[in-house]
């Protein structure tokens, strides 16, 4: 993307335009760490601490939970395509908030991305028109992606959750559960390069953690066997209600493309 237009998408996101404050040519105005190096905003200064991804124990015990009945387990999930994985979401009763639902909301973009941006649940929105990341919070998202030359149809989106907990309420950890091997299953046919966890709710069901998005941004994470890189940021709905961190997500954002790129 050009300089003139990457600008003006900033513009548009509220976000000043971050200018790398030279010192001797190349020291950047805001470090950004990788894992084992202090977190930008930790109070500690050590990267927080996690639990393996996903952790071994707990990666064990979900094998053996049902998911959309009983004889449907996280193995049999695991040898679905896309289209048998669509269709084992869209019947899928294994938690209470498919009483509640409009529809499944599956993921939406590119089956080969090379980012694949993960965030929590459905909201009304997406329960009605079932696509993730629609609706406010999405076209702030959609502007974000666009910032560092990603269209919306270029990366896959979806959620840790398929289905909208009812008032926009956090998932429970149970629900989370009964739902994980949809989205393991997801990353697994996309193998993208980079995973981009957007909110709190994302990156503990991703990394096993209850620490504060904060303190987890700027780091490099992993996730499940595979070692996929994981990034972490802030949910664009909580930055349209506290714009002044749209700053950071840019910063998050531009570590992400330079991922991408081979070059972070
Ligand atoms: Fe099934 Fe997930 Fe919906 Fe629960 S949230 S009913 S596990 S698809």
């Amino acid at each position: 993307m050009d300089e003139p237009r990457r600008r003006a998408y900033l513009e548009a996101l509220g976000i000043p335009v971050w200018v790398p404050r030279a010192r001797d040519g190349d020291a950047p105005a805001v470090a950004i760490a990788e894992a084992g190096d202090a977190p930008p905003d930790g109070a500690s200064g050590r990267a927080p601490k996690l639990r393996p991804t996903p952790p071994e124990g707990r990666a064990e015990a979900s094998n053996a939970r049902t998911v959309g009945g009983a004889a449907s387990t996280f193995e049999a999930i695991a040898g679905l395509d896309w289209e048998g994985l669509r269709a084992r979401v869209a019947a899928c009763t294994a938690c209470e908030l498919h009483r509640t639902r409009t529809q499944t909301v599956f993921g939406v973009g590119n089956p080969s991305a090379r980012l694949m941006v993960i965030g929590e649940a459905p909201g009304a929105d997406e329960d009605r028109q079932g696509e993730p990341f629609v609706g406010r919070a999405g076209r702030l998202l959609d502007a974000m992606l666009q910032a560092i030359g990603l269209p919306r149809g270029e990366v896959y989106i979806a959620n840790v959750l398929k289905c909208r907990p009812p008032g926009n309420r956090n998932p429970s950890l149970e629900e989370a559960a009964c739902c994980e091997g949809f989205l393991r299953r997801q990353i697994a046919l996309i193998a993208p390069t980079l995973i981009l966890s957007v909110g709190g709710i994302a990156a503990r069901n991703l990394l096993g953690t209850d620490t504060p998005v904060g303190r987890l941004r700027g780091v490099v994470h992993a996730y499940g066997e595979e070692r996929v890189p994981v990034l972490v940021t802030y949910h664009p709905a909580y930055l349209l209600r506290q714009p002044e961190e749209k700053a950071k997500a840019w910063q998050d954002l531009q570590l992400a493309a330079r991922r991408l790129r081979g070059a972070g």
